[in-house]
């Protein structure tokens, strides 16, 4: 018998209606598990519970909110290896990166139990003589929040820790794909010691309970991150009810490379941002923007250094590069590498399915040469093991392709100069600028977010997430 995930509500684990398999993409003989998927009677029910523990949740003592918070974080850090592995065998992630999951996501609790005694409103003296002027903030309420397969516990994490340090109380629609983490992460949250219905999980499908959850009139936030098009079917369903709406959405991350980088640093960049986590990061290097002075160099080594790479089954040890999540990404990648073809890219290595031990969604990492920033391979979010190389003239040149997306969320600069540091920080067009450092990898005390299409809405984490999670209230005391 394999292990059945149910739904959370009201304290209690509740059964859903059909059971739906939860397969290892590094070994499809390999069913992990079962997940009860909920109804949408059971998302109003679990909507429902969350609003009748607002009043309790946000009565329960700061300290009290801490050592809940405190638990979990502490749990996640404690079994970060344990669970790091059921993270690898669901979602393909390699052990180590799954491990580094569940770590962080532990240090994203924590950071919030100690946020909840830093709650300190501000106090001004009126323009009246004689008033006194408090802003404070209060919960918002109940907070819907709905998270995609990629990081299947950090960002449930870094959603849920802020959304229940300042008093909410919150429902839980993970990614279908990803069930077992969920279900980890629910358990603990459970024996937090958090009252009954102030943590509720619901799993299913987007289309079937995603929506009802978004478009339910008694949620008063919804924090969704995911693709640009579900994004924006959940806002409209949202704005109905005049929700509150934080959208964490898709990217086309430039990584730029001048001249003057120190290529040994620039090629391990690039090869890290554009394919661990096998290239199923928001932050991703998917546009490698290349001076022409060293674009050959360049090109020659991360051909060298993509094909050293060792793809294969996420749970053994030697692994870098796991499998594709389904087989649906699966065949979305290989459809973007003949679009690639098609379109006039070369595609320079990789792109091959490798048929391992067990049978898994398994890809070499590919490299595309000889791109323009037009080509669609270009200008739309691939989610998959591969890159585009693009050459560019010079430096005015390579911020100028680094801007020209519909996407903001990180972009990277590889140099030794100064002066093209700051010049690069102050015009490029995206929420995280890195520099002479991979695309991806961010930390938790500080915000996250992009703009244009790859963000909308207050930023994550760090103390900016109070913006979100909170409502200001100004009040005039006279008399
Ligand atoms: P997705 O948009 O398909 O699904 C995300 C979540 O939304 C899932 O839980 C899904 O079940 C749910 N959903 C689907 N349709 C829905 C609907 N109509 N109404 C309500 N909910 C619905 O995304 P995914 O494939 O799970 O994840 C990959 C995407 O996530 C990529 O676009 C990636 O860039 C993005 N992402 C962004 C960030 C970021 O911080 N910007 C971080 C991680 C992932």
């Amino acid at each position: 018998m394999t292990e059945t995930y149910r739904n959370l509500i009201d304290g209690n684990w509740a059964d859903g209606g059909d059971l739906v398999a939860n397969i290892n993409p590094s070994d499809h003989s390999d069913i992990i598990g079962h997940y009860s998927a909920a109804s949408v009677d059971d998302v109003e029910q679990a909507i429902a519970a969350a609003r009748r523990a607002v009043p309790v949740w946000v009565a329960t003592g700061l300290e009290q909110r801490k050592a809940a918070l405190d638990f979990i974080g502490d749990e996640l850090i404690a079994r970060c290896e344990e669970i790091g592995h059921v993270i690898a065998r669901e979602e393909g992630k390699t052990i180590a990166e799954g491990k580094g999951e569940a770590f962080r996501s532990g240090q994203f609790f924590q950071y919030y139990a100690a946020e909840c005694l830093r709650q300190i409103g501000e106090q001004a003296a009126s323009v009246r003589p004689g008033v006194d002027v408090e802003v404070t903030r209060e919960p918002v309420g109940v907070v819907g929040v709905i998270t995609p397969w990629n990081f299947p516990v950090a960002v449930a994490a870094w959603k849920i820790a802020p959304a229940l340090a300042f008093g909410n109380c919150v429902v839980l629609k993970p990614s279908e794909t990803v069930p077992a983490s969920a279900a980890i992460l629910a358990d603990i949250i459970h024996r937090s010691g958090v009252p009954a219905g102030v943590f509720n999980m619901v799993i299913g499908k987007g289309r079937d309970i995603g929506n009802a959850l978004a478009g339910a009139p008694d949620i008063d936030a919804i924090t969704f991150t995911g693709s640009v098009g579900v994004g924006r079917q959940i806002a409209q369903n949202a704005i109905q009810n005049m929700a509150r709406i934080q959208l964490e959405m898709g990217s086309k991350n430039a990584l730029v490379v001048l001249n003057d980088a120190d290529m040994d640093l620039a090629v391990q960049c690039a090869i890290g941002g554009a394919f661990f986590g096998t290239g199923q990061k928001c932050t991703a290097s998917s546009r490698l923007v290349v001076e022409q002075g060293v674009h050959d160099e360049f090109v020659e080594r991360m051909i060298a250094a993509a094909d050293a790479l060792v793809v294969g089954h996420a749970l053994d040890e030697a692994t870098q590069i796991g499998p594709v999540v389904t087989e649906r990404q699966l065949q979305q990648n290989l459809d973007y590498l003949e679009l690639g073809k098609n379109e006039g890219a070369e595609l320079a290595t990789g792109g091959d399915l490798l048929k391992l031990a067990t049978k898994g969604n398994f890809m070499r990492p590919a490299i595309f040469t000889g791109t323009s920033n037009a080509m669609r391979i270009n200008r739309e979010e691939i989610f998959g093991p591969i890159t585009s190389i693009i050459k560019v003239a010079d430096y005015d040149e390579a911020l100028a392709v680094s801007n020209d997306t519909d996407f903001g969320l990180t972009s990277g600069i590889m140099t030794n100069s100064l002066n093209r540091v700051r010049h690069f920080k102050r015009h490029s067009q995206s929420g995280c600028v890195m520099v002479n450092l991979p695309t991806a990898g961010t930390d938790y005390h500080v915000p996250f977010g992009g703009r244009k299409a790859s963000s909308y809405g207050p930023r994550e984490q760090g103390t900016y997430a109070k913006d979100f999670y909170t409502i200001v209230k100004t009040t005039y005391i006279g008399g």
